[in-house]
């Protein structure tokens, strides 16, 4: 046997359930069992007295009998106590549902381990609902850290819990008499003090210990980080040795005259420098390939704009992607505005765009006569054609990862450069790994004369302050963005939705044209909405997180996000980014319900006290609990990570992609026996993930 047989070769896993666990988790074969990772330990290595109890305490078990039951209550209210002694005293154990069950099974007078978590009832120390388990069949094995297992409801109806999965990996360890075969090589392992995968494999299900348990999780989170960073790293070694670059030598004519005649202020210093770091890119005869950071509202339009400029002046046609249309459109309008009578030629491409002018736009293509083509990322899968692409631009995307660019890398004989913006807060870890491959230019300075927005929190209990507010600024000459979290109205979730309060603010403001964008609007119907607010034909506009990104109406100067608990950190900043464009003083209010966790109230209070997308991204990570970043998943690789978490597992990152730096020095192509293991383990992962092997 080895790991890829399928997983009805284990005892107690017949058809059914192979296929139940085949499409609920994915899993197929014991290899699969084997990477189904317990979401939580539970220590059941100790029994405590009822004595002990607290109601902050977590699960725990307690041996004793069971001295009397007593039935109460009628329908809903209907339980069944149990008065359980462990010798010293009783505990008070409550069901509310399966009674009958219990009444059969449950006798008085034998003993019990009882596992459940305390909790207060009628003023009386209470445990409700635990797992019972006989103490001569629970062996000592099982007496330790206890494992538990993600299940699906399907898989609970078909009786498929977590238990049924902890006999399933034990009978599988059981089974495992050999050794798992190593994918890191010894040097490795000795140089990072790392567990051995079996070790760590067989840990990670069944510690004995919570400090063995944390090395084996380190051990594993490390490889699934160390692989993508090899993965990167050797991609991005590879490009910049072979990479030769088209040479933008001079700074000419359009970028001078640009310069003098029509920037409408002076750049920031900021500006001027990563100005300056791309040119020196350009001209080195090797592709550039850089990421732009800078806040939002830092000024990456006009930085792209002179960038592309040289790239016009050497000869070459440039595009720009942005990830909507709505800023498709707002580049163009934006790009026209600041070029007025430049001989440049700028176009928008999108999937709107049809018939004649589609095809004038392919020809100026074709023949050169387009200098900028502005469109959405829809224009590289569309295989446009170019007569002599020489510079791409990559606006406010985490969509647009290693995988997509190295796309855009194979089709090109003579790659074109590159430069991908994006609006901080990215955190560090998730810019090591979707632009791992990058260089990277900071923009660290806003324009002079922006008031910084006033951020206030609010409860949702003061409609009128509120609404007096609006009106105030939208008899200033100003508009006002509402932002509310979900389209339609949810049954399950009391969030205020677009919809229905589209009709509710229309009430509240009869004197004000008010307009709606969401993202389930056709984009003509989106792009028209949107157009309206840009125009000022509507003071108020409504949407959802459509808006988020890059929409620039400087004349817009109050934010107001409803059900504010709802939105992450990084969210509400790029919603806040939206206002203080223009030089009056603007406001963000985050309306929020009374309930708010402590998590939640951090956020708000950070959003308050802030206005640094540095700090907020800091403060982000340090905040974030389970759950992946956004933007993980579409990263352009398919991480598929099990167990490392970008936001909390930062140190790791960093670890992975130093230690891959480390081999790689040594041994670029991964060729000397000692690295055997790494390049055979990388070609799997090849193989398993498509995404993997374009980047290679
Ligand atoms: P972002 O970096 O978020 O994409 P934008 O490029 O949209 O920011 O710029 C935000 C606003 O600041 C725009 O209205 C732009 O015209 C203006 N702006 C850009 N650079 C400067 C500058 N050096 N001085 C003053 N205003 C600037
Ligand atoms: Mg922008």
């Amino acid at each position: 046997m080895t790991l890829d047989a399928d997983i009805t070769y284990l005892p107690g896993i017949g058809p059914q359930r192979a296929k139940l666990l085949g499409a609920e988790l994915g899993i197929k074969t014991w290899h699969d069992l084997l990477y189904t990772f317990p979401y939580k330990h539970i220590d059941r290595s100790r029994l405590y007295k009822i004595r002990e109890l607290t109601t902050d305490m977590p699960f725990v078990q307690v041996m004793g009998q069971f001295r009397s039951f007593e039935e109460a209550g009628e329908g809903r209210k209907h339980r069944l106590t149990g008065h359980f002694w462990d010798g010293e005293m009783f505990l008070d154990v409550t069901w509310f549902q399966g009674i009958r069950f219990i009444k059969q099974s449950v006798k008085v007078q034998k003993n019990y381990i009882l596992f459940g978590r305390p909790s207060v009832y009628g003023g009386r120390l209470c445990v409700n609902h635990p797992d019972l388990d006989n103490p001569e069949s629970t062996t000592l094995s099982k007496m330790s850290m206890q494992p538990y297992y993600s299940t699906t409801e399907r898989m609970k109806k078909a009786g498929l819990t977590s238990r049924t999965i902890e006999r399933f990996t034990s009978t599988l360890f059981s089974k495992l008499s050999w050794t798992i075969p190593e994918t890191l090589p010894d040097y490795l392992i000795e140089r990072l003090h790392l567990m051995p995968l079996d070790k760590a494999l067989r840990a990670a299900h069944y510690p004995t210990t919570a400090d063995e348990l944390s090395a084996a999780n380190m051990r594993l989170k490390f490889e699934e980080l160390f692989f993508i960073q090899l993965v990167i790293m050797s991609y991005a070694r590879k490009r910049q040795q072979e990479r030769i670059g088209l040479r933008f030598a001079h700074i000419g004519n359009l970028f001078n005259t640009f310069y003098h005649h029509y920037l409408p202020f002076p750049l920031t210093e900021a500006q001027k420098r990563v100005i300056r770091e791309m040119h020196a890119d350009m001209k080195s005869g090797h592709q550039m390939n850089r990421l732009l950071q800078g806040d939002v509202g830092s000024g990456k339009t006009l930085v792209a704009l002179m960038v592309m400029l040289i790239a016009i002046d050497n000869g070459c046609q440039t595009c720009i992607m942005a990830p909507t249309e709505i800023l498709a459109e707002q580049h163009l309008q934006t790009f026209r505005d600041f070029l007025k009578d430049m001989p440049v030629r700028a176009e928008l491409l999108t999937g709107n765009v049809k018939g004649k002018k589609r095809s004038d736009i392919e020809a100026g293509l074709m023949d050169g006569s387009i200098n900028i083509l502005i469109g959405t990322h829809a224009v590289i899968e569309d295989n446009v054609q170019f007569k002599n692409l020489g510079l791409v631009i990559i606006d406010e995307q985490h969509r647009f990862g290693v995988a997509q660019r190295a796309k855009l890398q194979k089709e090109s004989p003579l790659p074109p450069h590159v430069l991908v913006m994006t609006a901080t807060p990215i955190p560090r870890t998730l810019a090591m790994t979707v632009y791992g491959d990058l260089d990277v230019s900071v923009i660290d300075e806003l324009p002079p004369g922006r008031k910084p927005v006033r951020t206030m929190h609010i409860y949702d209990n003061q409609p009128e302050k509120l609404r007096h507010g609006v009106i105030r600024e939208i008899e200033a000459g100003h508009q006002v963005y509402f932002v509310f979290p979900l389209v339609k109205e949810s049954e399950k979730l009391d969030l205020k939705n677009v919809q229905d309060e589209f009709i509710h603010l229309k009430e509240t403001f009869p004197h004000y044209k008010i307009g709606m964008v969401h993202g389930k609007m056709k984009p003509a119907e989106k792009d028209a909405e949107m157009q309206k607010f840009i125009t000022g034909e509507t003071q108020i506009l409504v949407a959802t997180t459509v808006i988020e990104v890059g929409v620039n109406v400087p004349n817009a100067s109050v934010m107001i996000i409803q059900n504010a608990e709802r939105f992450g950190l990084a969210q509400l900043h790029q919603l806040r980014g939206r206002v203080g464009r223009g030089a009056e003083q603007s406001y963000c209010i985050l309306v929020s319900n009374f309930q708010l966790s402590a998590e939640t109230r951090k956020r708000l209070h950070i959003m308050t006290e802030t206005n640094d997308g540095f700090e907020i991204a800091e403060a982000d990570l340090k905040l974030r609990g389970p759950g992946d970043i956004k933007g993980t998943q579409q990263s352009g690789i398919a991480f598929n990570l099990k167990l490392a978490n970008l936001g909390r597992d930062g140190q790791l990152v960093q670890l992975a992609r130093d230690t891959a730096s480390f081999v790689l020095d040594a041994d670029p192509e991964l060729k000397t026996k000692d690295n055997t293991l790494l390049r055979n383990h990388l070609q799997e992962l090849r193989k398993e993930h498509k995404d993997w092997s374009q980047i290679s």
